[in-house]
């Protein structure tokens, strides 16, 4: 099959969060398995350069409309991870992609505005006719408007559209103008049928037109899709999400194991396996010499997290004074983009310095990460929305049993030790359901329980969690089976 990812990133050349690593390691598994897959990008004057291989114009005459005129873009073409990747680079006074930073500036759903028309544009000029179009998040959001409202009358009959959704936290609500400097009449697409937002009858929604355009919707888990359809975190878009709900599906993501892999993981100290696990307490011991705690015969318990409310910082917070009060260790790998955040931390870093059994890290550190996940015993994951969720998924891997509250992408990937309708070798950590101190004390409790009084079978749930398969193997083949069911719709 012939695929093309349209998206604002893809790691690690342009990688801002998890959609960046969605990219790569989807587009990596279906090319593994024999489908033709590019990626379109912008070409952004922060990407990693030294991460791309070959990379070279292909393309010097492009023009793409913009309101009333055209705007000229090369196109270059470069590998990134043995992955073919075409980037646009516009030239005009606008200078759309070269601000330094991927997204924070007030023009951004018209930055990628003209990416998404610039990309078909780009398809169009070079003849090229995918069977399927994938598109992600707000940004890529456009793409099936105008596929199916402009270019499928200039020739482009044949693409399907897919239509990914990460996060119904940034949904591109813009201003009408959007439509016009793509050449979509206002008058026909500002309608709550279509692309008017659901509380502010004046502006556009550009995930919303993914939504009703797409010949497929996706997002992140089965759980997630539930609760965006049918609750709050929906956030205004559940009704469409309703109204489409028969294209409408969850696809869990996966996680790459070439990266997430104890077995092989360079990062590491001390490799090991279902069948080495002694080789996990060397790196236990590995990080407690990285991070100045004691040897003591306790568990450390961990929060790996972007610290914001998502992540549910103040049960954060909360874990770190119950784990220390209930003879454990504990270490946090975080860093807030909001500053009040990131000052909270800090103080309450210096207020446990003196503790030794407890470090707080406020950074993002991709070295530490692969340390911790490796050396601790559990991870404390509280969300209070989660569409899937890496860090269990990794967790899991390193044999590090994940506390995790029941909502999202959380809830389809941990089952709780005591409560879950699994088998018993299928259960592989603990499960809270309601956001609160209490709820995350029941389930926080019963795993230093068992870690104290129970201990094979403490090594039992790092076992069953272990052996779980949570790569882009099963991911790959749902989201091939949506491509042959679009294909053939
Ligand atoms: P998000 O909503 O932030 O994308 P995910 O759980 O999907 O959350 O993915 C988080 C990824 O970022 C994981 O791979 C995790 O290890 C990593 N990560 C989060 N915070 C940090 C940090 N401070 N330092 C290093 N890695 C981090």
């Amino acid at each position: 099959m012939y695929i093309v990812m349209t998206s604002s990133e893809c790691a690690p050349v342009a990688k801002v969060g998890g959609l960046g690593d969605v990219i790569q390691g989807l587009s990596y598994e279906l090319s593994v398995r024999g489908n033709h897959v590019e990626v379109i990008l912008p070409k952004y004057d922060c990407m990693r350069y030294d991460r791309t291989f070959g990379l070279h114009k292909v393309h010097g005459d492009l023009w793409v409309p913009y309101y009333d005129r055209w705007i000229h873009c090369d196109v270059y073409f470069g590998f990134v991870e043995g992955l073919k990747c075409f980037f646009i680079d516009p030239h005009s006074d606008h200078n759309f992609f070269n601000r330094g930073v991927f997204y924070g500036h007030l023009d951004d759903p018209a930055r990628f505005a003209f990416f998404s028309r610039a990309a078909l544009e780009f398809l169009l000029k070079t003849k090229r006719h995918p069977d399927v179009i994938h598109c992600h998040d707000w940004q890529t959001g456009l793409v099936p408007v105008l596929l199916f409202e402009m270019y499928k009358q200039l020739g482009m009959t044949h693409p399907r559209v897919c239509y990914t959704l990460h996060n119904l936290g940034h949904q591109g609500v813009t201003g009408d103008h959007i439509l016009r400097q793509s050449g979509l009449n206002p008058a026909h697409f500002m309608t709550p049928d279509r692309l008017r937002d659901h509380s502010h009858p004046n502006a556009v929604n550009l995930m919303k037109g993914g939504i009703v355009f797409s010949n497929f919707v996706t997002t992140v888990s089965p759980r997630y899709a539930e609760e965006i359809k049918s609750t709050n975190l929906g956030t205004g878009l559940q009704h469409t999400l309703w109204v489409h709900r028969q294209k409408f599906g969850g696809v869990l993501n996966g996680i790459d194991y070439n990266v997430w892999n104890p077995e092989i993981d360079p990062r590491i100290p001390h490799c090991y396996t279902v069948d080495s696990l002694q080789d996990k307490y060397a790196n236990k011991g590995a990080l407690r010499a990285r991070v100045w705690l004691r040897h003591e015969f306790k568990p450390i318990v961990a929060v790996v997290s972007r610290l914001d409310h998502q992540k549910g910082v103040d049960l954060i917070r909360h874990a770190i004074f119950y784990s220390l009060a209930n003879e454990c260790q504990f270490v946090l790998l975080g860093s807030s983009p909001e500053p009040r955040i990131n000052d909270e931390f800090w103080s309450l870093k210096r207020y446990l310095n003196e503790s030794p059994d407890c470090h707080l890290e406020i950074g993002y550190d991709d070295e530490l990460a692969h340390l911790i996940f490796a050396g601790s015993d559990m991870i404390v994951i509280p969300s209070a929305y989660e569409p899937c969720g890496l860090t269990q998924m990794i967790a899991l891997k390193y044999g590090t049993v994940p506390i995790v509250r029941n909502t999202g992408g959380l809830g389809d990937t941990v089952y709780d030790a005591n409560y879950s309708h699994k088998p018993f070798h299928e259960r592989n950590g603990y499960v809270f359901n309601d956001y609160n101190r209490e709820g995350l004390e029941s389930a926080l409790r019963r795993a230093i329980g068992l870690w104290f009084d129970y201990p094979v079978y403490f090594r039992q749930l790092m076992v069953n969690g272990m052996r779980l398969d949570y790569s882009w193997n099963h991911p790959a083949t749902h989201y091939l089976n949506i491509y042959g069911y679009i294909k053939e719709s």
